[in-house]
């Protein structure tokens, strides 16, 4: 899988989202208080801000295994790759972020490597 960095139509259709979302919210309550329309506010930036921290951390170079380099940490064989895993986080607002990354095991002491990052 390619490393991802095409990002800039996507968090544009985002961030309007956001702002749209939140112009027509705030019609449909005219008489918000200040503290609703915090909660709404943050509601829609939540979710912006999980799908942002997806995507900035599948970006990252830790995010995929170069085989030819990658070594057992325990004895120094050659890790085996098996393919790909994904990994749920729960970020603030309890919004949930999935994590794909590379997973590879050691064929030797049976180690597994699964980049924490
Ligand atoms: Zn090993």
């Amino acid at each position: 899988m390619a490393v991802r960095n095409d990002f800039d139509s996507l968090w544009h259709k985002l961030s309007e989202e956001v702002m749209s979302g939140m112009k027509e919210w705030r019609l449909r309550h005219p008489k918000a208080t200040l503290s609703e329309i915090e909660e709404a506010l943050d509601e829609r930036l939540s979710k912006m801000r999980a799908r942002m921290l997806e995507d900035l951390a599948l970006a990252s170079a830790s995010a995929n295994l170069n085989e030819a380099e990658v070594h057992c940490p325990e004895c120094g064989s050659r890790l085996e790759s098996r393919g790909r895993k994904v990994r749920k986080i729960k970020t603030h607002h309890n919004k949930e972020i999935k994590l794909s990354r590379a997973y590879a095991v050691c064929p030797q002491c049976g180690a597994s490597l699964f980049p924490p990052r």
